[in-house]
């Protein structure tokens, strides 16, 4: 598990002017002036002010956009693509900086960042986003498509990854040449916030990236119901999600959504175990479960079930839990409302039947005593139609549920509404590639999670299946997902 060094004091102030957010290049104050506090999760004490944007600032930041586009859209693509370079090297630079910021408002322990590595891939498509030449009827006449941004565009991200969710719905749209207004999360908008002054200090231009902070009811209803938004990103609830979506039914645009998900972790009777455990007990407890991937289910064949839940519980009792300036494995839960929905599933699944193995419980002892700090806990004896089966619960809960058969596996994994990842272990090649294809996932593993990590896959598109939205954000064609196709008809033909 990641570990973390001493820790090192963070001077937020030094990185982000106070009670300001960022709009056409200027640190500017809510029109109304109020802020909202943001807290450390494992102390409670308030590390920054942010603005509490509201509808109005939103209009300030959508007409800023606006003001920028022309310019940028027709900025040529390999320069988008080295100011985008520069943003990376910067990213990189000031990695250690980016990554304490996250811990501290997150709450999760200091480990390694993918995202100057994504926004390098990014910033290497800028100029490689592509028409088509069309067949003609007569050689007098040359078809073609171009690729060209839409506008301004939105993006909301939630709270759980900041700084990759502000890379993965920013640079791509700026870099195929639209300009963007962001609204990070009132819970973790430190770390936007942060990213976007890096930008501008790359040298992509005011107006460019707008980050607009307030409360979703606020300022965030108000992104997708403006005007002139082209195209929205949301990353978050169903319920916001819906919300979001309805905004951009009324104006006619489109979205990409993403919303969580149920991800199962299917152990075949052959799967190699030693392999499987601590990579299924890492992705619970990473980010205390609040993590849209999280393999949240574990679905065992009956011969392994035994041996399984042992080891399991074995790793889940030497979770080490606290701040994250300490080395240990998991932090805090984000706010008061996400401790009380973990303990509400954990009262919930107990309810239902199901066994608690280690855990299910708060942490209530000095140091844990000014935080929202909860047990890892390991559910067994769960059966699929069970809640804490079926709802994403977004913290550190894993439940083990048995199948029989390959038909029940892959019954049990699709059960859910969601479908955004999912994980084979197995050593037979055949299964895999039959699970993988039957599986409902936009992403699925085998042997491993996600995209596999540092020594994994690169460009892999990231998005769901079902009720975990639709499109993909990080796929070789993801900077296309930001452009329009215009069709052009020359007809070239002599005058008779
Ligand atoms: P949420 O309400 O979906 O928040 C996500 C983002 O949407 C935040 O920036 C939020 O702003 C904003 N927002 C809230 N209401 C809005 C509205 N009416 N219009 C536009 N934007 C709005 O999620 P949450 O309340 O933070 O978390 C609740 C649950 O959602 C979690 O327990 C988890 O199950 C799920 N979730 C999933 C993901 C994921 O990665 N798919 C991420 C986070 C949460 P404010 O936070 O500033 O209000
Ligand atoms: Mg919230």
């Amino acid at each position: 598990m990641a570990t973390t060094t001493a820790p090192v004091p963070l001077d937020i102030p030094s990185l982000l002017p106070d009670s300001t957010h960022l709009i056409t290049g200027e640190w500017v104050p809510a029109r109304s002036r109020s802020t909202i506090d943001v807290a450390n999760p494992a102390t409670g004490t308030v590390i920054a002010r942010v603005p509490r944007g509201a509808a109005g600032d939103i209009d300030d930041a959508v007409r800023s956009a606006e003001a920028a586009l022309p310019a940028w859209r027709d900025t040529s693509p390999a320069v988008r693509g080295e100011l985008l370079y520069r943003w990376a090297e910067l990213v990189r630079e000031h990695d250690d900086d980016i990554n304490r910021l996250e811990a501290i408002e997150v709450g999760h322990p200091v480990g390694p960042s993918p995202i100057a590595a994504r926004l390098t891939y990014l910033a290497g498509k800028a100029d490689k986003v592509l028409g088509d030449t069309l067949p003609t009827r007569s050689p007098n006449v040359l078809g073609l498509t171009l690729r060209e941004p839409y506008g301004v565009v939105g993006a909301i991200i939630p709270w759980n990854a900041p700084g990759p969710m502000t890379v993965f719905n920013t640079a791509a749209p700026i870099a195929a040449g639209n300009t963007v207004v962001l609204k990070p999360a009132e819970d973790a908008p430190l770390t936007a916030l942060y990213l976007a002054r890096l930008a501008l200090e790359a040298g992509i231009p005011p107006g460019v990236l707008n980050v607009v902070t307030g409360y979703g009811s606020e300022a965030g209803a108000a992104l997708p119901a403006h005007p002139g938004i082209r195209k929205m990103s949301f990353t978050g609830s169903p319920a916001t999600g819906t919300a979001v979506m309805e905004a951009c039914a009324r104006n006619l645009i489109p979205l990409q959504l993403e919303l969580g998900g149920k991800s199962p972790q299917i152990v075949l009777p052959d799967a190699d175990l030693d392999k499987a455990i601590p990579a299924i007990v890492r992705s619970i407890v990473m980010n205390s479960g609040q993590v849209c991937a999280a393999g949240s289910r574990v679905l065992v064949h009956s011969s392994l079930h035994g041996r399984l839940v042992e080891e399991l519980a074995a790793r889940f009792r030497a979770v080490r839990v606290g701040t994250w300036d300490q080395p240990v494995d998991m932090g805090p839960l984000i706010n008061a409302r996400q401790e009380k929905r973990v303990l509400d599933y954990l009262a919930i699944g107990r309810e239902e039947g199901a066994e608690i193995v280690v855990g299910g419980g708060k942490l209530t002892e000095p140091p844990y005593s000014e935080g929202y700090f909860v047990e890892p806990t390991l559910f067994d004896q769960v059966r699929p139609e069970m809640r804490i089966a079926q709802e994403e619960i977004f913290g550190p809960v894993l439940s083990v549920l048995t199948y029989d058969d390959e038909d029940e596996a892959v019954a049990i994994a699709n059960g859910t509404r969601y479908g955004l990842t999912a994980t084979v272990w197995t050593r037979d090649i055949g299964r895999a590639v039959r699970l993988a294809r039957r599986v409902e996932a936009g992403q699925v593993a085998v042997n491993t999670v996600g995209d596999g990590g540092p020594t994994g896959s690169i460009g892999t598109p990231f998005g769901g299946y079902k009720n975990s939205g639709f499109g993909r954000s990080m796929g070789h064609d993801y900077l296309e997902d930001w452009t329009q196709v215009k069709a052009v008809v020359i007809d070239a033909s002599p005058t008779r």
